[in-house]
């Protein structure tokens, strides 16, 4: 069979570590040739895949440095069975082309969770404590403390919303309720409070949120949904933090909305697309707390998701059923929950 992988590009003298790269490609050389399976690693991303789309069986991309599968690649792809998420997050797939298709879409389901819920909690205190400007000065020989403080709070007694309590968002507050804040949530899964956090819906999570946390997935539900108008909604002086997916984020409206004093920050590591353009404005934005998407590719993170990719080949080529709790589409149907379209997603 033809795999077809695409993986961001290695750093020269940067390879010891990393194994979700183009030059150690997760170690599956070895591990498809031994099986008589052929592997092309991409090398140019998106112009590349173009000329495989024709006789590739299986495709390979992580979110961090995607290959889009839209439904005009999936119908010149024939003989394509699956593609496989390196990582947690398949939006970068037509969900409904694969379906129509019958490939199935699986990804490494908590093979980062711990990574992204730590890049979270950090992002909320550099945003709460105004880390960004005390920092600049530092660096620039600046000593202009009342320019940092008037921006700069304790976390405790702030309201933490979390927007998704999936298994991200329930270890985002877990990790934050030491911290002494109120917790609040809505999902559209169930309407229960937990130990740590109280449901309530969309409306109150937005209006009463110091910091709004958005943990769930990118579907055409949650495509622009914080735009000016939710946005606006959210108290003067409110933060966003976002590591779930860029675009879940109407990418000008944020923009006005700092700029306008109405959000005081905005952080996380997800853009739309990626790799992000240069002059992407979040990248430039006053009072972002922006990285590259890297949250969820730290090296733990990279060597679970080696053997979960790995694992899921195996399940491929054994003709075994996937893990349950991996699979976004298979059978010719989204079959994950979260994905799935749900009438009640305005309760
Ligand atoms: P999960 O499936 O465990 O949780 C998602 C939660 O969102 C579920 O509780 C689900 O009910 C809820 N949800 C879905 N649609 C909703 C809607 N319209 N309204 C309200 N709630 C809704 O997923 P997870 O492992 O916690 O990951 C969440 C997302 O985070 C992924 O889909 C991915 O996009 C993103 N992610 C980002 C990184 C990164 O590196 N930045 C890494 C992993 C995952």
């Amino acid at each position: 069979m033809k795999i077809v992988a695409l993986f961001p590009e290695a750093t020269k003298g940067q390879t010891e570590n990393n194994v979700l790269d183009d030059y150690t490609a997760l170690n599956l050389r070895p591990f498809l040739e031994e099986r008589g399976h052929e592997l092309v690693v991409l090398k140019d991303g998106e112009d590349d895949l173009d000329q495989h789309l024709k006789d590739m069986d299986v495709v390979i991309s992580a979110p961090f440095y995607p290959a889009y599968m839209t439904k005009e690649r999936i119908e010149q792809a024939p003989n394509l069975k699956l593609a496989i998420t390196a990582g947690v997050g398949s939006d970068h797939v037509d969900l409904e082309a694969a379906s129509e298709h019958d490939i199935s879409v699986v990804e490494v389901t908590d093979s980062n969770t711990v990574s992204v819920a730590e890049h979270i909690v950090m992002t909320t205190l550099i945003l709460v404590r105004n880390y960004e400007e005390g920092h600049r000065q530092s660096e620039e020989g600046g000593w202009n403390l009342t320019q940092v403080t008037n921006h700069a709070f304790e976390l405790q007694n702030k309201t933490i919303g979390i927007f998704g309590l999936g298994r991200i968002g329930r270890l985002v507050g877990e990790r934050l309720k030491p911290f002494n804040v109120d917790i609040i949530h809505y999902r559209r899964s169930s309407q229960e409070d937990t130990d740590f956090s109280k449901y309530v819906n969309f409306d109150e999570l937005v209006h009463k949120s110091d910091v709004l946390i958005i943990t769930t997935p990118l579907t055409p539900e949650t495509d622009d949904l914080f735009d000016y108008n939710t946005i606006s909604q959210m108290k003067d002086g409110s933060y966003i933090v976002n590591c779930a997916r860029g675009k879940i984020v109407n990418k000008e409206e944020v923009v006005k909305m700092i700029e306008e004093n109405h959000l005081q920050g905005y952080g996380g590591d997800v853009w739309y697309p990626q790799p992000a353009p240069s002059d992407h404005p979040w990248r430039t934005m006053p009072r972002n707390a922006m990285t590259i998407h890297y949250s969820g590719m730290v090296i733990e993170a990279q060597l679970r998701i080696e053997k979960g990719v790995k694992d899921l080949l195996t399940h491929f080529f054994d003709e075994t059923p996937f893990p349950k709790e991996d699979v976004i589409v298979n059978g010719g149907q989204i079959t994950s929950q979260s994905y799935a379209k749900h009438d009640d997603s305005n309760n």
